[in-house]
């Protein structure tokens, strides 16, 4: 058991992630801003895509699919199927085919051809929850005023000692409160980074982790072996 440790401090520790991800691979869902010029049609749809999938996925299906569909009106008018077919194999394909098609639908008849710039209105669109609505608010639309938690984010919050939760949704809430408001947009983007190459699910990397000395590693079971 490693020794209790204090929570480590949020911009400090953010501050120090933010050098440390320079030179990591970036999260699907911003290379696709980046490829894609942060259109928020494509950032919103390969979010949708992403869940429970993992990344070199996303970004492989997205792509397809963009390349056939670029603009809400051209996805509303393919068929499911032939959905199903660019995105697999994505998880829950089936599902997400249905719902990303009903969502063009939906953006060419009520908010003409755009992706809404509230929350209210990205989660009256099908399949689309808090952190689809949050990243597509960040990445797509450079607000400064969300937090978006999937759970990389939520498991190394809590492993960090900045919350003590146990959804996603109460990490989100909680953030708010601990996390200084210059941070909230750039959270996700460094937690999920640190957490595909070194905070793992399983196995997390802590002996070539940055933050070994201080880290309180709550909730750490096992650690991964160093090569
Ligand atoms: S890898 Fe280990 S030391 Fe590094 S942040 Fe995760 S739990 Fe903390």
């Amino acid at each position: 058991m490693p020794p209790l440790r204090p929570p480590l401090p949020v911009a400090p520790t953010l501050k120090k992630l933010g050098k440390a991800i320079a030179s990591l691979e970036l999260p699907a869902i911003e290379k696709i801003a980046e490829e894609l010029m942060g259109d928020a049609f494509h950032v919103l749809i390969s979010t949708m895509l992403s869940a429970q999938t993992k990344d070199p996925v996303t970004l492989a299906a997205s792509l397809r699919l963009f390349e056939v569909a670029p603009t809400p009106e051209a996805l509303a008018r393919l068929s499911t199927s032939r959905i199903e077919k660019l995105i697999y194999p994505v998880s829950f394909y089936r599902n997400k085919a249905v719902h990303v098609k009903e969502t063009a639908r939906i953006l060419v008849r009520e908010h003409g051809g755009q992706v809404p710039t509230t929350m209210e209105e990205l989660l009256r669109l099908p399949g689309v929850g808090r952190k689809t609505a949050n990243l597509t608010l960040i990445v797509a639309c450079r607000s400064q005023d969300n937090i978006c938690v999937d759970t990389h984010v939520h498991r190394i919050a809590n492993r960090f000692g900045w919350v003590r939760t146990r959804t996603p949704e109460q990490t989100e809430r909680a953030l708010y409160d601990v996390a200084p408001r210059k941070w909230w947009a750039t959270i996700n983007l460094h937690l999920v980074t640190w957490g595909q190459h070194v905070c793992k699910p399983v196995y997390p990397q802590c002996g070539r982790c940055i933050l070994n000395d201080t880290c309180p590693r709550i909730g750490v079971v096992r650690e991964g072996r160093v090569a």
